[in-house]
């Protein structure tokens, strides 16, 4: 089983999903922390990503799909995955539909997390001082925001005509959104 987390930044994503990757068994696949380990390991594509993401900005395709198409060729990832974070523009849309067609697969289920932008704004706010995240500073929690609304967005109406998008509320409490998500996917 597939199952797409998407929403802005700050809206429970990767909270949810693992969750849901213990509960069900799932790997999570999560470009942020992939490309974070990257930035910690000097490798190439960390060297490469990590001026988008100190910005907030978006690390570019040319990256991200080799990356995407490595994750899902895992022989863990064989018969389903949480996919947090990506895909997360219309070409990393395709190449996922692709790639899982291909396999006789599809994403079966994708959770819209939805919360209030002064919420998330909040939320980034709190993270930022916790977890000392180099890209949760104010000017870059605005970009990120932007992007969200210009890139990612969109593809939510490219899920929605295929009907299997769900919304989620989700300013809840932790438990109460992780039941809520139990709820529509049915275990
Ligand atoms: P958030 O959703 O809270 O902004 P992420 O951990 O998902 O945080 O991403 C952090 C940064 O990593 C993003 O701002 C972006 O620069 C980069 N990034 C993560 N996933 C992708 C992706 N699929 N495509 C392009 N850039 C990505």
């Amino acid at each position: 089983m597939f199952i797409l987390l998407l929403g802005a930044p700050g809206a429970g994503k990767g909270t949810q999903g693992k969750l849901l990757a213990e509960r069900l068994g799932l790997p999570k696949i999560t470009t942020g922390d992939l490309l974070r380990a990257a930035v910690a390991a000097r490798t190439q594509l960390g060297r490469e990503a990590k001026e988008y993401m100190d910005q907030g900005k978006l690390v570019p395709d040319a990256l991200i799909l080799e990356l995407i198409k490595d994750e899902l060729a895992k022989p863990a990832a064989a018969g389903g995955a949480i996919l947090d974070g990506f895909p997360r523009t219309a070409p990393q849309a395709e190449l996922v539909d692709r790639t899982l067609a291909e396999r006789g697969q599809r994403l079966n289920h994708i959770l819209l997390l939805d919360v209030s932008d002064d919420e998330l704004v909040r939320r980034m706010h709190k993270r930022a001082g916790l977890e000392g995240r180099s890209d949760d500073t104010p000017e870059t929690i605005r970009t990120r925001l932007q992007v969200y609304q210009r890139d990612t967005a969109p593809l939510i109406a490219h899920y929605a005509q295929r009907g299997n998008v769900h919304h989620v509320p989700a300013t809840g409490t932790i438990d109460e959104i992780a039941t809520e998500i139990k709820r529509i996917i049915g275990r």
